[in-house]
């Protein structure tokens, strides 16, 4: 019997996941995938707002400046990087009324040291912004980050802290018991006193198991991107908004941590929660937007396109309840953007709700993460010393992001092992370079092989059936192998 079972790693559950692990209490989290995050965490903006967007008195609100404020302890805690680069929401024609309104907006929502820009200022400071621009709102609290890492590493230090993961495990069914619930998975039973559902784009599905007819609906909302190579790093400076409309903040140009910039969202309302495709009217959509912001981006620099699913509902603000017929369940629902703003916050609400029921009492020997060696930061002396410990450190596995076989390995050997491409990719960036995995792949799956000790064809990309060896390939990694 646990005391709580979590629903879903995203960045809320692993969150949740890390502060429960600091109490006397045992934790269990279910993940229905083979690696976390696989939902909206794994493909967004990666944007920690400032606040100024979400309609003030809404959790929205309250939590994306609470967990602004949070994110940078939080991320030096986790090492995961964390850059205030600061925003701008530009202005053209007849929207500085637009843009004063949202000033109001950002100083009620507490967001703090909000700037309006004339023209000159705005190019001054960002040269390759459309000159039309009139004005601006200048955020200096806004933010960017690595939510696989963040998820990463807050699950992996609720794992040093006593806290228990069970991945490939989709919840079907759960059941009222005179003791709490027992949780029903594709593959097993498990029984506790609290359940805490942060499945995100499922995270309605979770409340009908319970009761079909509750009246809270998810819409999936997709946002497809496109990512420029890191030669077109200084592109821009800060995020660069449009102002928001109904549907969101709109499609943004943003540099990433890791020295790329990234272009995009659509927001387009779908019906199949699983459908990640890309597609030509959306990408020429974000290409036509991000122009309008700047024109002058270098679109040939393209290394990637993508899409990401927001966990969209009709309720307008986050659904955080206890339904009062089902006592003892906390539910994170509706959590679309700024969720990843928000987790942080979210994260400590959960705590709270634990301790109005139960008399917990915080660990003494609470565990910090321990920062995972990143061989390109290393100095030459560092990297030497290394090497003569062990030479897989000096073995270049992805020449694009500079990883050697020794990050791979530690990946796979990590609390929360890497046993996909995919796993890999997010805790080492192997593979998310300029070739995008066309030299590393090959290698990565060897070593996945040799550590996990199965045959090389039954290496997935992200778990399931993706597997990477079939029908022709097989020709073509037999030759590779041989050379
Ligand atoms: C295009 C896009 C852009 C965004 N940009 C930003 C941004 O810049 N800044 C910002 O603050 N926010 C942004 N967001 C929002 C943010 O990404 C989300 O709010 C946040 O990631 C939600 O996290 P989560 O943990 O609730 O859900 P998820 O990350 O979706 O995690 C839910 C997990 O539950 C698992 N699961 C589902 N069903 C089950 C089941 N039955 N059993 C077990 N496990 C299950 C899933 O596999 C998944 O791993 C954006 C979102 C999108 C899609």
């Amino acid at each position: 019997m646990e005391d709580v079972i979590i629903i879903g790693g995203g960045v809320v559950g692993s969150l949740i996941a890390r502060e429960l692990s600091f109490y006397e209490i045992s934790v269990l989290l279910l993940e229905k995938e083979e690696d976390i995050p696989m939902g909206s965490t794994k493909a967004n903006s990666a944007i920690v707002h400032s606040g100024y967007d979400p309609l003030p008195g809404t959790l929205k609100a309250k939590t994306n400046v609470e967990g602004n404020r949070l994110y940078k302890d939080l991320c030096e805690e986790l090492k995961v990087p964390f850059k205030r680069i600061g925003a701008y929401v530009l202005a053209f024609n007849d929207e500085l009324k637009t843009l004063l309104e949202l000033k109001e907006r950002g100083k009620t929502n507490g967001v703090s040291e909000i700037q309006i820009l004339k023209r000159e200022e705005i190019l001054k400071r960002e040269p390759n912004i459309n000159e039309e621009v009139k004005y601006a709102l200048f955020f200096p609290t806004s933010g960017i980050t690595n939510p696989f890492l963040l998820t990463i590493h807050a699950l992996e230090n609720a794992i040093e802290n006593g806290a228990k993961v069970k991945l490939r495990e989709e919840v079907i069914g759960i059941e009222k018991k005179d003791m709490g619930y027992k949780v029903i998975t594709n593959k097993s039973e498990y029984y506790c006193k609290y359940i805490i559902n942060c499945a995100g784009i499922n995270a309605d599905k979770i409340i009908h198991l319970l009761d079909p007819d509750y009246p809270f609906t998810i819409t999936p909302r997709k946002g497809e991107y496109l990512i420029l190579d890191k030669k077109a790093q200084n592109f821009v400076k800060s995020t660069i908004f449009h102002v928001p409309t109904q549907k969101g903040k709109g499609v943004l140009v943003t540099p990433t941590v890791d020295g790329n910039i990234l272009l995009g969202p659509t927001a387009e309302n779908i019906e199949d929660r699983e459908d990640k495709s890309t597609s030509h009217e959306g990408l020429l959509e974000v290409k036509e937007k991000v122009k309008k912001l700047t024109p002058n981006v270098p679109f040939s620099l393209v290394i990637n396109i993508f899409s990401g699913i927001r966990a969209s509902s009709t309720y307008k603000d986050f659904f955080v309840q206890e339904i009062p017929e089902f006592k003892n369940i906390l539910h994170f629902a509706g959590i679309d953007s700024p969720g990843l703003t928000s987790a942080p916050s979210l994260a400590k609400m959960a705590v709270e709700w634990l301790k109005e029921k139960e008399n917990i009492k915080r660990k003494k020997n609470i565990k910090n993460f321990e920062k995972i060696i990143s061989f390109k930061e290393l100095t030459e002396e560092e990297k030497e010393n290394l090497i003569k410990e062990d030479p897989k450190w000096g073995h270049i596995i992805c020449r694009c992001e500079h990883v050697s076989e020794m990050e791979v390995r530690n990946a796979i050997n990590s609390p929360l092992p890497a046993r996909t491409l995919e796993a890999i990719k997010k805790r080492t960036r192997a593979g998310m370079g300029r070739c995008q995995g066309a030299f590393c792949s090959y290698h990565i799956m060897k070593i996945l092989s040799e550590e996990l000790e199965i045959p090389i064809n039954m290496i997935t990309l992200r778990g399931g059936k993706s597997f990477l060896l079939n029908g022709e390939n097989k020709v073509r990694w037999k030759y590779a192998k041989r050379s």
